[in-house]
């Protein structure tokens, strides 16, 4: 019998008709990683969930980030303890669930004369970072004196060199992170479904003769409903969701309501007339990418920028990423633009601490921007604003979440869950059931299996691409390949190996590439088969930009694959 697939775009009609035919105990308003991380933890709970995404999943903020899962040093600076020591300690706790995308990675931090860090305060720092953090000793700061700090990065501006402090932080893929706390919450039962908006809620109000009646919000789209209250004694008991693939309409109950729509929290506070209080802010943060051979650093660094910011410079395959900007911003909050003056400030930023480099317009091979939504503090610039979320309950019950980071997910989502199944419990005595998303492993990165002796999750990567090249004997994949796949879909690559054997048996496609082009091209239907079926892409967009990154970080290949890529995604979703 074929495996269920609970995240296939084939299936989606059929999720959102299920969620609309039953009363969820909790529905998540939200794909990014926030609402990601509170499906997998409210689902392990035992709760009934489903999630709508307007877009595709993590098309939002959490797609767009630094990609670092990060104790945020300059949290320290702000005096931030707790925050350094919650999200420090959650990068070991992310690396053991997710060790295949969520990698350690050397950070050089140079100091300089007139820096944002003196030597002293910054080996005091770095220090304290360890211990907030927990880090392992191996792993723990080191102190480069001048001369050591040339040799590790011979491009760095030598004259106001001082030194520099060197620390281990996590790099990440924050797009397929999501996807894969995704995954993990549908195999517990949650049901996900993107390109699914929230257009409406629906409301239960008491009347005279105290039963409930039900009446709508205004519409996103600004349609007004001829029956809304507006009234403080009504709950929230629903929403309308539109099928952005068909127009379709569901009207989905659930006992509880969380919003977790990042950059988009106070439109949806708009929509269920709760906009009281604190507002989101919001701030732009912009990012390049060269080819690595242009900017080609040893490990990822962090420097001091002219205006005192600082910004990250991060090597990543056959490209380096730099980043970002901290603008306040107030435009449309899809697809924010990246405008020549946020492009010039990071190659000025660059060229002035990597003289010799002296990256041009034409250096760049694309940009992203993201939308860092802070809950406001009067008197403070971007960059001073606290990264810290904060949960709002409205008068109708709707619960929002705001502000946060990609790293603390977890805790964040474990703080809304509290208070979800605090609320069943003394609504309806629903048994309380605590946490337990630090012991889950997250899809795709259960390399230990059950009685393996080995203690670091990554150190069973290596044994893992080994057999996968055993299996693959006879079949042309190379090295690099099969491990490119698995730093992106862990022990899954095991599955795309397989349908990649069967594309080599059936010889269904014609395709108009030649020898080694061949089989890349091969493999990258068996690529995109696998994300239809099991992680509800539903375009080429969905797949370059967000399943593989392919379209930020190998943006030459894409040409080539399209054509081909589109005739499969047409044939499999017809
Ligand atoms: P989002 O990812 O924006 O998700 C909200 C989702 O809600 C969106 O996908 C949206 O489409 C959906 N939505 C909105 N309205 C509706 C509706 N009506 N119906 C259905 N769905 C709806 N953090 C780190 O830890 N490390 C970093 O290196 C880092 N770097 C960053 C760099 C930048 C430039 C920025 C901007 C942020 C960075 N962050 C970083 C922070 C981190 O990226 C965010 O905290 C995180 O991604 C926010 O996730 P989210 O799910 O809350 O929001």
């Amino acid at each position: 019998m074929p495996r269920y697939q609970p995240m296939s775009a084939l299936n989606r009609n059929e999720y959102l008709n299920k969620m609309s035919s039953e009363q969820l105990d909790l529905l998540i308003i939200g794909g990014g990683i926030t609402g990601a991380g509170i499906a997998l933890d409210a689902s392990a709970r035992g709760l009934k969930v489903g999630l709508v995404e307007q877009n595709d999943f993590s098309s939002g903020t959490s797609s767009r980030s630094t990609k670092l899962i990060h104790g945020g040093l300059r949290y320290l600076k702000q005096g931030e303890l707790k925050l350094v020591q919650e999200v420090g300690q959650e990068r070991a706790v992310l690396h053991q669930n997710a060790p295949h995308i969520v990698v350690p990675e050397h950070m050089l931090l140079p100091l300089v004369q007139g820096g944002s860090y003196g030597k002293i305060a910054t080996s005091f720092g770095l220090w304290l970072y360890d211990r907030l953090a927990g880090v392992e000793k191996q792993e723990r700061r080191k102190m480069l004196s001048k001369a050591e700090t040339i040799r590790k990065e011979p491009l760095l501006r030598q004259d106001i060199l001082r030194g520099a402090g060197l620390y281990v932080e996590y790099r990440t893929d924050d797009a397929r992170l999501t996807i894969e706390v995704l995954k993990t919450a549908a195999t517990q039962g949650a049901q996900c479904v993107n390109y699914a908006e929230v257009t409406r809620f629906i409301y239960a109000e008491k009347n005279a003769s105290g039963k409930d009646k039900e009446s709508k919000s205004e519409s996103i789209n600004g349609s007004r409903n001829e029956n809304i209250f507006e009234s403080k004694d009504s709950r929230v008991i629903g929403v309308e969701v539109q099928d952005k693939r068909n127009g379709e309409i569901y009207p989905i109950y659930a006992h509880k309501i969380v919003s977790a729509t990042g950059p988009w929290a106070d439109q949806l506070r708009v929509l269920d007339n709760s906009l009281h209080g604190k507002r989101l802010r919001l701030t732009k943060g912009v990012h390049i990418v060269v080819p690595y051979a242009r900017f080609p650093i040893n490990q990822a660094v962090y420097f001091d920028v002219a205006d005192k910011r600082m910004i990250f410079a991060i090597p990543r395959g056959e490209s380096t990423y730099i980043g970002t900007t901290d603008t306040d911003y107030d435009g449309p909050l899809e697809n924010p633009n990246v405008t020549t003056e946020d492009v010039t400030y990071l190659l000025q930023a660059v060229n002035g601490m990597f003289p010799t480099v002296q990256l041009i317009e034409e250096d760049v091979t694309s940009t992203w921007a993201g939308l860092r939504s802070l809950v406001d503090e009067e008197g403070k610039s971007p960059s001073q604003l606290s990264r810290k979320d904060e949960v709002f309950v409205s008068d109708s019950g709707l619960i929002t979440v705001a502000g946060g980071k990609l790293t603390g997910y977890r805790k964040m989502a474990e703080r809304v869950v509290d208070i979800v199944m605090k609320q069943l419990h003394t609504e309806s005595e629903r048994v309380y059931r605590p946490c337990t998303t630090d012991k889950i492993i997250l899809s795709g990165g259960d390399f230990l299996g059950e009685d393996d002796v080995i203690q670091h999750p990554s150190e069973a990567i290596e044994p893992y691409i080994q057999q996968l090249m055993l299996d693959s004997y006879n079949s042309n994949v190379d090295k690099k390949q099969v491990t490119d796949l698995v730093l992106k879909y862990g022990m899954n690559t095991t599955q795309i190996i397989t349908i990649y054997k069967q594309l080599m048996d059936k010889q269904d496609y014609h395709l108009e590439v030649g020898g080694e082009n061949e089989q890349d091209c091969l493999l990258a239907i068996a690529e995109l088969t696998y994300t239809i079926q099991e992680e509800m892409v539903t375009s080429l967009d969905d797949f370059f930009i967000r399943r593989t990154g392919r379209l930020y970080f190998e943006r030459e290949k894409i040409g080539e694959l399209s054509p081909i890529l589109k005739r499969v995604i047409t044939d499999l979703l017809s």
